[in-house]
């Protein structure tokens, strides 16, 4: 009965791209849509350098730095609008004022808090504009303030979404706009705590929310657009061989992410999987084109998927007295680990060594590899490269392999892993 879209920044970064949603949303002039828009371009970093400059006590750059969003907006605004310019320009204001109020007390509580009060308002002024637009177009459209439906609990920055209140305010604000109108314009990666406080869901949170409408509204479908053709085996830039996936499924998109592919948020799966309910990825500046599908069915022969992680780390853990590691030293080890809350990358167990790649953070790194001394000899290697490939064959592993030296290798029946110097 309806479908959920979700534009992510690129396809709202400049007037060109606001313009080519126009083509886009009349060619699903039959359909009900909700369409869940993020920040524009590069907004929610602007924001995050506003949130910093203020949380240190520099004021004046905080504010400098947000008449820099403030300038961007209205700028975008007047080139796209007319007749509704004014009414959006006091919109926009009104979020504007929001932030300045707070940017000039001093701070009082936690850097996270004031982060989701400043960053939240990306998706707000991409979307007052985008909503204005439309409708000086002639696509009418209601314009929501997710704040009001997505409820969460309040830990800023990685909020966790109360789903009863939350799905019955959706489908009691959602449902009934939809009679009225065949598009609604809402916002993603942001909620609200039950005392009206905003929150963020994590960066690149928007994909997510258009699920958890999906899901609540049992939609038929979700579309991601994106300035690719698709999700594709292997990131373009580093292999030029790469080539788009005409379908995939559930369980191998989490797969991907797992092992650092940057495909599509891992939180976005499951309220997708969970009611069957396929996930296309398109290109908006080619809509015509098919994308990806996502969805539930078995798949065979998929072609090779490859990623590769670089500025991996190497830790060598060696027991000192050759003694076995045994379950106490694994357990010991695990300990640790979610202690600094680093997850390995690959794992491999011996008699007397325990070896752990990483990601490079230097931080927790240091952190782990002091604390591990106490228990073990410690040695690292920086620099390494970790290739992952599913569904192998021997060529492409060769192939992506040769001329480099192999630190480590793990192998199942559909995925190898080999970190490599
Ligand atoms: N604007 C947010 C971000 O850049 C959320 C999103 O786009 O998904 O992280
Ligand atoms: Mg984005």
């Amino acid at each position: 009965m309806s479908k959920i879209f979700k534009f992510g920044g690129a396809s709202v970064n400049s007037v060109e791209r606001i313009q080519q949603l126009l083509p886009i949303l009349r060619s699903y002039k039959d359909e009900k849509l909700v369409v869940v828009i993020s920040a524009m371009g590069k907004t929610t970093n602007a924001l995050e350098k506003v949130a910093e400059a203020y949380f240190s006590g520099h004021r004046d750059e905080a504010l400098r730095l947000f008449q820099q969003v403030k300038d961007q907006h209205l700028t975008t605004a007047k080139y796209l609008l007319v007749r509704n310019y004014l009414a959006a320009e006091a919109q926009l204001r009104d979020f504007f004022t929001e932030v300045e109020w707070l940017l000039h007390d001093k701070p009082v509580r936690d850097y996270d808090y004031y982060y989701d009060q400043i960053v939240c308002i990306g998706e707000l002024l991409s979307t007052s504009i985008v909503a204005a637009f439309l409708a000086e177009s002639g696509i009418e459209n209601q314009w929501i303030d997710v704040r009001d439906m997505v409820r969460t609990d309040g830990n800023f920055r990685d909020a966790a979404i109360d789903w009863d209140y939350s799905e019955q305010k959706v489908r009691e604000e959602v449902l009934p706009l939809l009679q009225e109108s065949n598009i609604i314009i809402t916002q993603g990666f942001i909620g609200s705590t039950s005392e009206n406080e905003s929150t963020t869901l994590g960066r690149e949170g928007s994909d997510y929310t258009a699920a958890v409408f999906a899901n609540m509204l049992n939609a038929d479908d979700q579309t991601i657009w994106k300035d690719v053709e698709g999700v594709m085996n292997a990131d373009p830039k580093q292999f030029p061989e790469a080539r788009i996936l005409k379908e995939l499924n559930y369980d191998e998109v989490i797969e991907m992410a797992y092992y650092g592919a940057q495909v599509i948020h891992p939180k976005t799966i499951k309220p997708l999987q969970n009611k069957g309910i396929p996930l296309y990825v398109k290109c908006f500046l080619a809509p015509a084109l098919p994308g990806t599908v996502i969805h539930s069915k078995s798949l065979k022969d998929l072609p090779p998927i490859f990623i590769l992680k670089q500025e991996q780390v190497l830790v060598h853990l060696r027991s000192r007295d050759f003694s076995f590691v045994g379950e106490s030293g694994i357990e010991q080890l695990y300990h640790l680990l979610a202690g600094i809350r680093i997850k390995p990358n690959l794992m491999q167990s011996g008699a007397v060594s325990l070896q752990l790649c990483l990601d490079d953070r230097i931080d927790k790194v240091e952190k782990l590899a002091l604390a591990a001394a106490e228990l073990f000899d410690v040695q690292i290697e920086r620099g390494l490269t970790l290739l992952t490939i599913r569904h192998y064959d021997e060529a492409t592993l060769d192939r992506l392999t040769a001329g480099r030296q192999e630190v480590l290798r793990q192998q199942t029946p559909s995925t190898v892993q080999v970190l490599m110097r």
